[in-house]
C-alpha cells in the first residue's frame, strides 16, 4: 500500500466532497430527449459537469453525444482497465427529513442527498483515485479509463452506444455497488399484466389507481380516485385505519374524491426492504364500501398474484432458490387502472437455475389463469465471472490490503452497469452491510466510507495497470 498515495487522498477529501455536492445538486434524472440532450437537460448537464471536473484536473476527456462521457489517465497507453460509473439518478421520491434531495448536507459523517452513494459519489471517488495517482506522479503502464454514463437508471442504453464505438477493455469494473466485490449478478425477468374491462357505472366506485415512478424501485405512493364514495364516513375511516396497521404504511384523503397511500420505497433487487404502496392501496379499496364490480375483483386477483409482503415470486409460481446465485425475488412496482383497464408491470430478479420454462412460462400460466393477459415477458440471463480470475483476485487483493478485511466474491440482484460486459465486475463503492437508502429516500454516503473506496480503488488501479 503506498502511503504517499493514501496521504494524498486524505488531504484531499474536503475537495472531493465538494465536488460530490457540486455533482449531486444536479436533479440528473431522465427527462424528455431534447436535440443533442438524448435524456433531458439534467442528465446532460450532471454528465457535463462530471467531464469538466475530470479536465479541471487533467484527465484528457470525450463527450460521446451526451450519451456518455470517458477520461483517461492518459490516452497514450494501450487502454486496459475501464471503471464504469454514471451521473444519472432515479426521481427524488418523497419523504426525505435530513434535507431536500438535490440540496447535498454534510452531516454526522455523511454526505446527504440524492445521487451520494449511487452513483456520482462512488464516480467521485474513483476520479480522485485517479488523480491520486496522477498527482503523486505514478507512472502507469497501461492506461485506466473512467467511463460516465447519463442512462443507468433507465435502462443503460448509455453505455450500449458507447459499446457500439468502443471496444470492451481487457478488464471491467463498475463502483456501483457494495465491496468486496460482485461477480454474479442475477438475471431479470419483466413482464406487463393487463386486463380490458367493462365499465360499471354504479356507485360508489373506484375511478382510478396509480402507483410506481420506475419499474426497478417498490412504488412509494400510490394515489386511489374515486367516485360517489364519502371520504369523511366512518367506514372509510376504519378502513384506513385498519390498513395503516395491517401494512405500516399511511392513508390520507389528499383531495374531494382521493386517499393517497404512503408506504416506503426500496430497490427492487430488495423488495423485502421496501412497503408496497400499490399493494397496500388495493388492499384498502377491497375494505372500502365501494359497489361490486369487475375492476374491483380483479384488484383484488393481483394482491393473490402478488400478496402484500410476499416478495419471493411464490404468487405467480416461481419461487426458487440455488447455492450460488440464491432466492429469487419479485416485486410489482407499476399501477395504473381506469374504468376500462388495467396495466402492472413486475421485476423478478433471477437466480441461475431460472429459465424460460420454470420461470417465464410458469408465471404465465399462472397469471393467465388468473384472467389477465401476459404483455412483453422478458428474462434477461444471469452475469457471471469466474471468482478464481487473476483480475478478481487482484481486486480482492487491493481490498484486503486497504482495509485489512476478508475479501470475498458476493451475488446480487440488482443489474449493475456490468451485466453484459464479458469480463465485468461490480467492485464498492458502498462498505459492506451499509444500506445507504439508495433509490430511497434520505440517501446518504458515509465519509469514511467516500475515503476508503478512494484509497481502495488508487491500490486497484496501481496494481492492475503497472
Ligand atoms: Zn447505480
Amino acid at each position: 500500500m503506498n502511503q504517499l498515495i493514501n496521504e494524498w487522498i486524505d488531504a484531499h477529501t474536503q475537495e472531493l466532497l465538494d465536488d460530490i455536492k457540486r455533482l449531486c445538486s444536479i436533479p440528473s434524472v431522465k427527462g424528455e430527449a431534447e436535440e443533442g440532450k438524448p435524456y433531458g437537460d439534467g442528465p446532460y448537464r450532471s454528465l457535463n459537469l462530471a467531464l469538466k471536473i475530470a479536465e479541471q484536473y487533467g484527465f484528457s476527456t470525450r463527450n460521446y453525444e451526451n450519451y456518455v462521457g470517458a477520461a483517461d489517465y492518459d490516452p497514450s497507453l494501450p487502454r486496459c482497465l475501464d471503471i464504469l460509473a454514471h451521473t444519472d439518478v432515479v426521481p427524488a421520491g418523497e419523504g426525505w427529513t435530513v434535507t431536500e434531495p438535490f440540496e447535498i448536507i454534510q452531516k454526522d459523517g455523511r454526505l446527504y442527498g440524492r445521487g451520494t452513494s449511487d452513483d456520482k459519489g462512488p464516480l467521485l471517488c474513483a476520479l480522485y483515485a485517479m488523480r491520486a495517482l496522477k498527482e503523486t506522479g505514478v507512472q502507469l503502464k497501461k492506461g485506466v479509463r473512467l467511463i460516465m454514463g447519463a442512462d443507468e437508471e433507465c435502462g443503460s442504453s448509455d453505455i450500449r452506444y458507447y459499446y457500439g464505438i468502443e471496444p470492451e477493455a481487457e478488464m471491467t469494473f463498475s463502483p456501483d455497488g457494495d465491496f468486496p466485490l460482485i461477480n454474479i449478478e442475477k438475471g431479470m425477468f419483466h413482464g406487463t399484466i393487463s386486463k380490458t374491462i367493462k365499465e360499471d357505472t354504479t356507485l360508489p366506485r373506484i375511478l382510478s389507481l396509480d402507483a410506481g415512478l420506475v419499474i426497478n424501485a417498490v412504488p412509494q405512493k400510490a394515489i386511489l380516485r374515486f367516485e360517489g364514495l364519502d371520504l369523511t364516513s366512518t367506514e372509510v375511516e376504519n378502513a384506513m385505519n385498519e390498513i395503516q396497521e395491517l401494512c405500516q404504511v399511511t392513508c390520507q384523503i389528499t383531495g374531494k374524491d382521493e386517499i393517497t397511500v404512503v408506504g416506503v420505497s426500496a430497490h427492487a433487487s430488495t423488495p423485502e426492504m421496501g412497503r408496497n404502496a400499490g399493494l397496500a392501496a388495493i388492499l384498502l379499496a377491497a375494505k372500502l364500501p365501494l359497489s361490486p364490480s369487475e375492476a374491483l375483483s380483479y384488484l383484488m386477483k393481483i394482491t393473490e398474484l402478488f400478496p402484500y409482503g410476499v416478495t419471493d415470486g411464490s404468487g405467480i409460481g416461481i419461487k426458487m432458490s440455488d447455492a450460488e446465485s440464491h432466492d429469487l425475488t419479485c416485486t410489482l412496482d407499476l399501477f395504473h387502472m381506469d374504468p376500462i383497464s388495467m396495466e402492472f408491470k413486475f421485476d423478478s430478479r433471477t437466480p441461475i437455475m431460472a429459465n424460460e420454462e420454470n420461470c417465464q412460462n410458469a408465471a404465465i400460466q399462472v397469471i393467465e389463469a388468473a384472467g389477465f393477459d401476459c404483455v412483453d415477458f422478458s428474462m434477461i440471463p444471469p452475469h457471471v465471472v469466474p471468482a478464481d480470475s487473476p483480475f478478481i483476485k487482484t481486486l480482492l487483493k487491493s481490498y484486503e490490503t486497504v482495509t485489512g478485511l476478508k475479501g470475498e466474491c458476493l451475488t446480487t440482484g440488482g443489474g449493475t452497469y456490468v451485466h453484459n460486459i464479458k469480463n465485468g465486475v461490480a467492485f464498492g463503492a458502498l462498505m459492506p452491510g451499509i444500506d445507504t437508502n439508495m433509490h430511497g429516500a434520505d440517501e446518504f454516503f458515509d465519509i469514511d466510507n467516500i475515503v476508503l473506496a478512494t484509497k481502495i480503488f488508487a491500490e486497484a488501479i496501481q496494481n492492475l495497470c503497472m
